[in-house]
């Protein structure tokens, strides 16, 4: 049954509730309501001009309607006196088509119909840097190689337990917390679960480390290469497919435990990673995180070519174990929503269609990629991506009308980028 949020408000000591939507480039937008008025805005949306945010609306339009799902509630264990809830997109009394939690939502249900339901874990990986962004926060945080680096994680340990009791309150059973690869850089862990529970989680976990973060003087980012010689942050998904609750990817007899569907859907995202990356690597700045040279630490832990292998993190999918694979493509900018999306699309499109994954390349693709003949190379950057989109049948027509709206927004911003001179640009040509 839905939980009636009035009810809840009185028992749980709530007084506001933000009402929050993700846009098509994973910006959250919110109202703030009063308890007082929850039920009217259950009932009606609260009304946002969908023109002032990036959805690919005119401002002539109608009301963008956001209807809140009340099974997404989150008290904010920094401030339960606010519920953060969710919320899918209507105007006109329609489902918005582009609206990134209403196309996840829909492929959810395309998947059901298969009897089908994708279970996810994400690993979003952050910096600390300082509220000006220009450098890590931690000033002795400076090791070539600083993963795992006990004395910086304790150092920051306000902060990261704050997030972790959080998620522990929250029931997200988190298990681990981590410094990572490069300086400044963290990771915290929690437990799996459906996609829908998974992408609404990943957005608030982000908006939650940015609060916590703030709340003890420093910044949080995601950004995919905030420091050219580090290692980026990347937003890993661990991915398994389950039927009348067997998980449809194990196979004991496999050599890594992998079922021939598992492989059909990694063949799904293989067949369509050039595209993907258009929506898993959403920005300008996404590419220099894959296809990366060398960072300080010894490698970029990023992939470079559309390739599989067991458990070998020199590849875009990685099966660490029977039963699940890793997506390693996307990065910390990816929308949480679209993200799950994509994925789904891409591997149903691989399930229905039997396609083939090829051959496990078990070499460090770092080193010995150039061995292997006919191994395709991953988007060099966000103009060869959308294009590769534009083509793509498969998320073209999983995601309808998403695909021409987003290649706009995203047009307009490589024209932005493109207008921008680069100190690069004058060093090594004003004197051609
Ligand atoms: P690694 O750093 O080795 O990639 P992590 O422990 O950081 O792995 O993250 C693993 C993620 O995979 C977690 O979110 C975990 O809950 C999730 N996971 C584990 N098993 C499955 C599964 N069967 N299906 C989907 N996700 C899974
Ligand atoms: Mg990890
Ligand atoms: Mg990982």
């Amino acid at each position: 049954m839905t939980l009636d949020l009035e009810t809840a408000a009185k028992e749980r000591g709530i007084k506001y509730f933000l009402v929050s939507y993700t846009d098509l480039f994973g910006t959250q937008r919110a109202k703030l309501v009063p308890a007082a008025a929850i039920r009217s805005t259950c009932k009606n949306g609260a009304g946002f001009a969908g023109f002032a945010t990036w959805l690919d609306m005119s401002p002539a339009d109608a009301d963008l309607l956001a209807v809140p799902d009340p099974d997404g509630l989150i008290q904010l264990p920094w401030k339960p006196e606010v519920g953060w809830l969710p919320a899918d997109l209507v105007m006109d009394g329609k489902p918005v088509e582009q609206g990134p939690r209403n196309i996840l939502k829909r492929l959810i249900k395309d998947a059901a119909r298969d009897g089908l339901q994708m279970k996810t874990g994400v690993e979003c990986e952050f910096f600390l840097i300082t509220p000006c962004g220009s450098e890590p926060a931690d000033m002795a945080d400076k090791q070539m190689k600083p993963c795992y680096d006990q004395s910086a994680l304790m150092r920051r340990y306000d902060v990261i337990t704050e997030i972790c009791d959080a998620m522990l309150g929250l029931g997200w059973k988190p298990y681990q917390n981590d410094h990572e690869d490069a300086n400044g850089q963290f990771e915290m862990n929690w437990d799996y679960d459906d996609a829908l529970i998974t992408a609404d989680r990943h957005a608030f976990f982000k908006y939650m480390t940015r609060s916590i973060a703030e709340k003890h003087g420093l910044r949080a980012t995601f950004m995919p290469k905030p420091f050219m010689d580090l290692t980026g942050s990347g937003c890993h998904a661990h991915v398994s497919v389950w039927r009348d609750g067997r998980n449809v990817f194990s196979d004991a007899s496999d050599e890594i435990g992998m079922s021939e569907a598992g492989y059909h859907f990694i063949g799904g995202l293989i067949h369509s990673a050039d595209a993907l990356a258009a929506i898993t690597n959403p920005c300008v700045n996404s590419y220099k995180r894959i296809n990366a040279p060398r960072t300080t630490s010894g490698a970029t832990w990023a992939p470079n070519t559309v390739t599989y292998t067991g458990n070998n993190r020199t590849h875009m999918i990685r099966i660490p174990d029977g039963g699940r694979f890793e997506f390693r493509l996307a990065d910390g900018a990816a929308n949480p929503y679209l993200l799950q999306a994509a994925i789904l699309a891409a591997g149903l499109d691989g399930m229905r269609n039997r396609r083939d994954p090829g051959k496990r390349l078990d070499i460090n693709m770092y080193t010995d990629g150039h061995t292997v003949e006919g191994v395709k190379q991953l988007p060099l950057n966000m103009l060869d991506a959308m294009r590769a989109l534009d083509r793509c049948d498969v998320l073209n027509d999983a995601f309808g009308s998403f695909v021409p709206s987003y290649l706009k927004l995203k047009q307009d911003e490589w024209n932005a980028y493109c207008r921008h001179l680069t100190q690069w640009e004058r060093d090594n040509t004003l004197d051609c």
